[in-house]
């Protein structure tokens, strides 16, 4: 079915109308109309090809919500008229020990299917993302939304944003009686700083920007640093339980590590065009420090943050925006200028 879109035909190219088509849902699938798509720093990334391997068209989008329309005869979890997201992935080999134990985004055997710039048989070959009014995609890759219809535009970052926060925060146990780092305030800065709040953990958020102190605290954060303060920086080295770094550029990681605690771990979850500077590893040894990564989470997991953010009333921060402004969105966030997730109303895609 063809579907109005917004893509680029290349990494110095701005986003433009494009028509694509979408697949009839097939016997698992399910036709999902969009209503509001979040706009990650990874659709940035991607479409000016910053990590290179970008196939153009690039139709981006990772952070879904709208209403099923179409159900295929052996969907069994969806039915016309619920309300759903679509995150990071739509699918994945389902047979390897990762897909098995429901870590869907560390597949090893096809590796997992992005929403956009995945290996698809549907034309053009690879998959088109959010920014778009209709996508098909197979039931064990879709969401069930339970928040208040009001809140969905506010739903929508946390198919990406949400959970990869969520995840590592998990992974690493965070709650009650532990310390921990929120660096950036972006897009998963701001939701780490909610979800690590409502853990029950002492959130620290460290910022460039001043302009976003008393933001950080009303998002949660009982501690804001400036992060480029190393005076109030090293007031709190060795501290640390656990640090979560969103920051989606390249910067030094020691003034990070030195804040850990014995055992305590750095978590990288920004994904910059250049690399960190090495980091010191006396820092690492002395104290048995480890830095990490973590990549969004399983299907499971996201159902289950969905879950954990109804319950505590947790959304984004959210600036709305119409698809035609895209382009000013994302030099906006190149800028740090968002507070704290832009969304777009997909009904925009009509004009
Ligand atoms: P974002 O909204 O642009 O937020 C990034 C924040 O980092 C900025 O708001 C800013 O916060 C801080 N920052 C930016 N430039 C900086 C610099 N030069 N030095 C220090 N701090 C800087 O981006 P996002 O959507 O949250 O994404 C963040 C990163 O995570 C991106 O690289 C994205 O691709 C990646 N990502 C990874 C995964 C995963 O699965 N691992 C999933 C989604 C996104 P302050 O103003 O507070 O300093
Ligand atoms: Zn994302
Ligand atoms: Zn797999």
């Amino acid at each position: 079915m063809t579907t109005p879109a917004y893509g680029a035909y290349a990494a110095d190219k701005s986003l433009e109308p494009i028509e694509i088509e979408r697949r009839a849902p097939g016997a698992g699938d399910v036709q999902i109309e969009i209503a509001y798509c979040g706009v990650c720093h990874s659709d940035l990334h991607q479409v000016r090809s910053e990590w290179g391997g970008t196939l153009y068209p690039c139709v981006p989008g990772h952070e879904i919500v709208g209403k099923v329309s179409a159900v295929g005869d052996q969907v069994t979890g969806f039915k016309v008229g619920d309300t759903v997201g679509v995150g990071c992935m739509v699918d994945s080999c389902r047979q390897c020990q990762s897909c098995q134990e429901g870590e869907e985004q560390y597949c090893t055997g096809t590796g997992f299917v992005g929403t956009y710039n995945g290996a698809t048989q549907d034309a053009p070959g690879h998959t088109l993302g959010g920014y778009s009014q209709r996508i098909v995609v197979d039931e064990d890759f879709v969401l069930h939304i339970r928040h208040s219809e009001d809140q969905l535009a506010a739903v929508a970052p946390l198919l990406c944003a949400g959970i990869t926060t969520y995840s590592p925060l998990r992974h690493w146990n965070v709650g009650p009686g532990k310390k921990v780092g929120v660096v950036g305030i972006g897009g998963l800065g701001h939701m780490g700083i909610k979800i690590a709040h409502a853990m029950g953990a002492h959130v620290v958020a460290f910022t460039t920007s001043e302009s976003k102190r008393e933001d950080a605290r009303k998002l949660g954060a009982d501690e804001v640093i400036n992060s480029r303060n190393s005076e109030e920086v090293e007031s709190h080295a060795g501290t640390f339980d656990f640090i979560l770094d969103t920051v989606a550029a390249s910067h030094d990681l020691d003034a990070l590590t030195a804040l850990l605690k014995r055992d305590g771990t750095l978590t990288l979850v920004g994904v910059p065009e250049h690399p960190h500077p090495s980091p010191n590893v006396g820092n690492l040894i002395f104290r048995r420090r480890a830095i990490a990564g973590s990549l969004i989470g399983g299907i499971a997991e996201t159902q289950e943050m969905l879950d954990f953010c109804a319950e505590h009333g947790i959304v984004a921060e959210i600036e709305m925006i119409r698809i035609q402004e895209i382009d000013e969105a994302y030099d906006r966030m190149q800028r740090s200028d968002v507070k704290y997730r832009f969304v777009i109303d997909n009904s925009t895609l009509a004009a």
